[in-house]
């Protein structure tokens, strides 16, 4: 599995950004945020939002005091993406041309919208068992061309 480096800059942006809506209680990006959001992931970060408005809430799936956690994309043609919550990877085609081949992109929409739905609080928790992550951690890598 080849994992690439969200790059410093934009890493420390994402969690300036989760650190300030962190104690909001109405969790939204400022129109600065979502410019500064922009020029660090392009054209990647219109995709994310396409996801995460189709799908408003994103299904994680945690272990006891959440020491694994897999969050859960739909992705077109119904395929299903799982990515962890601070790793840059992901199973899809454009991870593996756009992110790790070329390197034109930083990472995939999937990886974003995960990260954008942590920020934003729009997930819905499922609590599982460490055998089960275990099971999903499997079906993820199986689905990997
Ligand atoms: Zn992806």
């Amino acid at each position: 599995m080849s994992v690439s480096k969200i790059p410093v800059v934009v890493e420390t942006l994402l969690r300036e950004i989760e650190e300030r809506i962190r104690h909001l209680k109405t969790k939204q990006f400022t129109d600065e945020e979502l410019l500064l959001l922009h020029s660090a992931f392009g054209a990647v970060l219109q995709r994310a939002f396409e996801v995460l408005e189709k799908y408003p809430t994103l299904e994680i799936y945690s272990t006891a005091n959440n020491t694994r956690i897999l969050i859960e994309i739909k992705g077109d043609n119904d395929r299903c993406y799982r990515v962890f919550p601070r790793i840059n990877f992901c199973p899809c085609q454009a991870f593996k041309h756009q992110v790790l081949g070329k390197k034109a992109q930083v990472t995939c929409k999937h990886v974003l919208a995960a990260r954008i739905a942590l920020i934003l609080d729009k997930i819905v928790e499922n609590k599982i068992t460490q055998d089960q992550y275990l099971m999903l951690l499997q079906s993820m890598f199986e689905s990997e061309d």
